[in-house]
């Protein structure tokens, strides 16, 4: 049933956890909100119709001028690892729960406000959130759930008179966040750190009995099979990153999602050509989370977790699933891999072709994307044929020496070309949300107040995997100027 702003079935649970967990907190409206941009698709999840960004009041209830009927809004309190350095208190410093909405399919949605002002977490920092980063993390967040990514969601941009200092001023704004939940490794490590050894228990019990339905709530095995399911989770999630050529750039543990979304988007960055060591985090000086780090990243801090579970599981139980991660993470990318090059039944022995096109696309600077859509006109049949794609390679010898491998792994599998080119074209994207294609929706937002490239974008990348052939520009190379473009960390 249809549902408006007014009658959305609020059940908060995570406020019935003691106290200690979370601070209740009021929004702090900004100054002259305006609604920036809406995206029906995330509105469906709370039951909600398009005509809802219409409500007279809809921009005073996410600008935290009126609270939302059933809404107890809360900051919830973490602690992470931070570029391998424990920090022993973090939590929510700009992000306010306004509460979890119940759908008509009894999916549960945290509704969060990010930019919302400070709470008792906020350190020394001023609550906000800037519009550059907040349209950044909308159009990802909906360009992830577009590749089959699973992600946080995004509902609505508001923009606001508010300056807000970073590296230069900025306008404030606020990006309405949806999640089935939010809570993150940081969230035990925290009550680990401080020897509350029972709230770990607690918060455990709470995430299986919210979240993991599968697990029964009073198996004894519960919390190891929570805990192996989200090393498995999370081996997915990586792998499923590095397939489509996405990197994070954060991934401290407190922005790791113990439900195996990407979360917290700050300076990530697709590939362009295709440069295993991409460092999209400027400040990220010693490429701690570069793109091919990223899967050891998620191994250490599966670690991390784990440390924090051993009050609750045996610590060799911990360390069986732990190490179940690296084969885990090899056999979900070699699928990914493989059927990006439209192999049916992929092998083991198919990595070695994974391999070899990977550093021919590193060593001749090709742009990753766009190579894999275009290699479904590959042809089986007649190397003359595939010129198109030899002609992108200045080793051409090298190009043509994987071609063959390539066709005779194509003919063995007896599947016509044609067939072949539409199974690659559901899997390989035609478009992602490249940086300079942001960074244009964020310049005329900023400048013209000119909000139409967000939503145009939006539509374009939630449907990745169509041709779209109206929008072609948007799957083009990144223009020259877009290689200055420095994706600043201060969000
Ligand atoms: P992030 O790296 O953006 O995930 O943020 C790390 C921590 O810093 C989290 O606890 C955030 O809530 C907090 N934080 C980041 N920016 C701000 C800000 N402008 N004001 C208050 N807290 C912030
Ligand atoms: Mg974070």
């Amino acid at each position: 049933m249809p549902k408006d702003l007014q009658t959305l079935l609020f059940d908060n649970s995570y406020s019935t956890l003691p106290s200690h967990f979370y601070a209740r907190v009021h929004p702090a409206p900004l100054e002259n909100a305006r609604l920036a941009s809406f995206n029906p698709a995330a509105a469906e999840l709370l039951d909600l119709p398009q005509e809802t960004s219409l409500d007279s009041n809809f921009v005073r209830y996410f600008n935290g001028e009126l609270l939302l009927p059933g809404s107890e809004p809360i900051a919830t309190i973490y602690a992470g690892h931070q570029f391998g350095y424990y920090v022993p208190q973090l939590g929510d410093g700009r992000a306010i729960l306004l509460g979890e909405v119940i759908n008509s399919r009894g999916e549960r949605w945290d509704i969060q406000l990010k930019g919302a002002g400070p709470t008792p977490y906020s350190r020394q920092g001023d609550g906000r959130a800037v519009l550059r980063s907040v349209i950044r993390e909308y159009l990802c967040s909906e360009a992830m759930h577009g590749l089959g990514i699973p992600s946080s969601r995004a509902l609505a941009i508001l923009d606001s008179s508010q300056t807000v200092y970073r590296e230069r001023p900025e306008r404030g704004a606020m990006l309405v966040r949806l999640a089935p939940s939010h809570v993150r490794f940081g969230s035990f490590e925290l009550f680990f750190y401080r020897g509350q050894k029972q709230e770990i228990g607690i918060l455990a019990d709470y995430v299986i009995k919210q979240h993991f339905p599968q697990i029964e709530p009073d198996d004894p095995q519960r919390h190891a099979r929570f805990f192996d399911e989200v090393v498995a989770r999370t081996a997915r999630l990586m792998a499923q990153w590095q397939a489509v050529g996405f990197a994070h750039g954060v991934m401290n543990t407190d922005n790791m999602s113990i439900l195996g979304l990407t979360l917290d988007y700050g300076p990530f960055g697709f590939l362009d050509s295709y440069n295993p060591e991409f460092i999209c985090n400027h400040s990220d000086t010693a490429g701690r989370y570069a793109f091919d780090q990223q899967p050891d990243v998620a191994h250490w801090n599966l670690a991390c977790l784990a440390q924090a579970l051993t009050p609750l599981i045996p610590t060799e139980t911990l360390q069986s699933s732990l190490f179940r991660f690296p084969s885990l993470f090899a056999s979900h990318y070699l699928n990914l891999m493989t059927s990006k090059l439209g192999i049916v039944a992929p092998q083991a022995e198919h990595a070695g072709l994974v391999h070899a096109l990977l550093d021919l696309l590193k060593h001749n600077s090709i742009d990753y994307t766009r190579f894999f859509r275009q290699l479904a006109g590959f042809s089986s049949l007649e190397a003359a044929g595939n010129n198109f794609l030899r002609d992108q390679f200045i080793d051409r010898a090298q190009f043509d020496q994987w071609a063959e491998n390539y066709r005779s792994v194509l003919q063995q599998q007896n599947l016509p070309d044609a067939d072949r080119a539409k199974a690659m074209n559901r899997v390989n994207p035609k478009y992602i949300l490249r940086n300079y294609l942001a960074q244009i929706a964020i310049s005329t937002a900023e400048d013209e107040q000119d909000y139409s490239e967000i939503d145009r974008l939006l539509h374009i990348l939630s449907r990745p995997f169509d041709e779209q052939p109206e929008h072609d520009a948007y799957a083009g190379l990144p223009p020259d100027w877009a290689s200055h473009i420095q994706v600043s960390c201060s969000s």
